[in-house]
C-alpha cells in the first residue's frame, strides 16, 4: 500500500481519488486551499444569481469521503520537495508522499494594468472570487467587464441579474471570434446587445482609476474614454496555477509538462486537468485543455496508471458547451474560426436569429469534421458516434432527428434546413421526393 497525495480537489483530483479507491487500498489524501469539499466550479454563477445554494453544487455528500477512506486536508501547499518526497504547507506542517498527483487547476490572468489590484477589481475562478464578488457588488450601479470569452459573458449575466448596468470591453472586432466563426460570433454579438449590455467591440482596457478609498471608480479605454463604474471584472482568460512549483526540478512551460500517461519528468509525480500541458499535443487539440470533462477523463486515466495498470489518456472527440444568456451552445469535432483549405460548410440560421447550425465537412469526400449549434440541443452520444464513424454530411443531415433532443424543432424547420442546404450546395442535392423526402428522413 502506498501513500498517494493529490493537490487540488477539483474535478481532476477528485476523479483520480475516486477511481484509485475503486481500484486499490492505497492511502489517499487530497489537499486543497479553496474549500473543504469538492464543488462544481461551473455552477459558481448560479450561486451568485440565487438559482442554487453552495450546498447544492457539491456532487457528493460530506460523509462520502470518510466512508471511502479519502482524507481531505484544507491547506495551502507552498513548496514541493521532490527529493525527500514531501510537501511543505503554509501552516508549517509537512506531508510525505509516495506518489504525487498535481491537479492544481487555473488562475485568472491579469496583464499588469494600472489599478488591477484595487478593491472591486477581480476575476472569476474560485470560491473566494465568488465571495469577493458578493461583497464588492453590493450597492453597485455600474460595472465594466473586460475580456470577451465564456467566463466574461457569465460575469456579465451575473451582474445584470442584480440590475447592475454593464459595459463589456472586448478586444476583438467580434465576440469570441478567435474561436467562433463569423456567423456564430455575429449571432452572439446581436444577442448580447439585445440584453442591453453596453458591448464595446475592438476596445481594450488601459487603466483602472481609484477613488479616495482605493476602490475602482472608472476605467480608461485604449480610445482614451473614461467609463465610470464601481466594479471591474477581469475575465481575460486563465492560465495554469503552477507558480508555487517554479524553481524546482519539475519541468514546466505554461503548465506542467506531461506525456500521454500524465507523467511528469519526475518519477511518481503526475499532473492533470487545467494545470497539465501535453509535450506532444494530440492532433487538432491544444496542449492545455481547460474544460471540465477532459479533467474527468484524465482523472480516470491517471488513477489506473498509479494503480499499476498503465493507461494513456485518450481525448476522444472534442466537445464543449456553454451558455450565452439563454442561448445554449454546443460544439463537436472541429469548427475553426476560419475554414481550412480542405473544408467546406453549411450554415443555417432561424429567422429569429436565436438558433443556428453549422456543419463543417471535408470538401473532397464530404466527411463531417465538426458541428456548432446555438439554441438547439443535440445528443452527445449520437454526434460522438457519427464523428468517430466519419459519417458524411448528407448522412448526418438525413438522420439529424436521431441526434436531436427536441423533435418538434425538426418537424417545424426540416424543410427550411434542407432547402437551405440545397441552395448552398447545388453540387450535392438532397432531393425531395413525392410525399416529402423529409417525411422519409425525419419520420
Ligand atoms: C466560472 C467558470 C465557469 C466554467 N464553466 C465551464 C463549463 O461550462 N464547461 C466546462 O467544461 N468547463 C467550465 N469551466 C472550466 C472548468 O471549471 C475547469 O476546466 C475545471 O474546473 C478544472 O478542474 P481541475 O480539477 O483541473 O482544477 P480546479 O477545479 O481549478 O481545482 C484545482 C484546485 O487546486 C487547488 N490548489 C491549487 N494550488 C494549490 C496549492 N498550492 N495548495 C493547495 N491547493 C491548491 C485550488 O485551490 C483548486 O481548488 C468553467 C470555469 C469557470 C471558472
Amino acid at each position: 500500500m502506498k501513500k498517494i497525495v493529490i493537490i487540488g480537489n477539483g474535478i481532476s483530483g477528485i476523479t483520480a481519488a475516486r477511481h484509485i479507491r475503486k481500484l486499490s487500498d492505497h492511502q489517499i489524501t487530497i489537499i486543497s486551499a479553496e474549500t473543504d469539499h469538492f464543488f462544481s466550479r461551473t455552477a459558481l454563477m448560479y450561486i451568485y444569481m440565487g438559482h442554487m445554494k453552495y450546498e447544492n453544487t457539491k456532487p457528493y455528500e460530506d460523509w462520502f469521503w470518510k466512508k471511502n477512506r479519502i482524507d481531505l486536508l484544507r491547506a495551502y501547499v507552498e513548496k514541493v520537495d521532490f527529493n525527500s518526497k514531501s510537501l511543505q504547507l503554509a501552516n508549517g506542517d509537512t506531508v510525505p508522499y509516495d506518489d504525487l498527483i498535481l491537479a492544481t487547476g487555473s488562475k485568472s490572468n491579469k496583464f499588469g494594468w494600472p489599478g488591477q489590484d484595487l478593491k472591486g477589481v477581480q476575476g472569476l475562478y474560485n470560491f473566494q472570487d465568488l465571495e469577493s464578488m458578493e461583497e464588492h457588488t453590493q450597492g453597485v450601479d455600474r460595472a465594466v467587464v473586460v475580456g470577451g470569452g465564456l467566463i466574461g459573458v457569465e460575469m456579465v449575466e451575473m451582474l445584470m441579474s442584480r440590475n447592475i448596468k454593464v459595459t463589456f470591453l472586448v478586444r476583438e472586432p467580434s465576440f469570441w471570434n478567435i474561436v467562433l466563426p463569423p456567423e456564430e460570433s455575429d449571432l452572439i454579438n446581436r444577442h448580447i446587445l439585445e440584453h442591453h449590455v453596453d458591448l464595446r467591440l475592438s476596445t481594450e482596457l488601459k487603466e483602472i482609476l481609484a477613488d479616495d478609498d482605493g476602490r475602482a471608480r472608472a476605467v480608461i479605454t485604449n480610445e482614451g474614454e473614461e467609463i465610470k463604474c464601481q466594479f471591474v471584472g477581469l475575465t481575460v482568460g486563465v492560465s495554469p496555477n503552477v507558480d508555487f512549483l517554479r524553481d524546482s526540478e519539475l519541468e514546466l512551460d505554461r503548465g506542467i509538462l506531461v506525456n500521454e500517461y500524465l507523467e511528469t519528468n519526475i518519477p511518481n509525480v503526475y499532473a492533470l486537468g487545467d494545470c497539465a500541458q501535453f509535450r506532444q499535443p494530440f492532433p487538432n487539440r491544444r496542449p492545455i485543455e481547460q474544460v471540465w470533462y477532459t479533467g474527468r477523463m484524465m482523472g480516470e486515466a491517471v488513477s489506473r496508471t498509479v494503480c499499476d495498470i498503465k493507461t494513456a489518456y485518450k481525448p476522444g472527440i472534442w466537445f464543449n458547451s456553454a451558455k450565452f444568456f439563454d442561448i445554449e451552445y454546443q460544439t463537436y469535432g472541429h469548427v475553426w474560426s476560419q475554414l481550412k483549405e480542405n473544408e467546406d460548410q453549411f450554415y443555417w440560421e432561424h429567422d429569429s436569429g436565436k438558433k443556428c447550425i453549422k456543419f463543417v465537412f471535408d470538401k473532397n469526400d464530404r466527411t463531417l469534421l465538426g458541428i456548432n449549434t446555438f439554441g438547439i440541443r443535440l445528443r452527445h452520444e449520437v454526434f460522438n458516434r457519427w464523428l468517430s464513424e466519419k459519417r458524411d454530411v448528407n448522412f448526418v443531415l438525413e438522420n439529424l432527428r436521431e441526434a436531436n433532443f427536441d423533435p418538434e424543432f425538426f418537424k417545424r424547420h426540416e424543410e427550411e434546413i434542407v432547402e437551405s442546404y440545397n441552395a448552398q450546395h447545388p453540387e450535392n442535392q438532397v432531393i425531395l421526393k413525392k410525399g416529402g423526402l423529409l417525411s422519409r428522413i425525419f419520420a
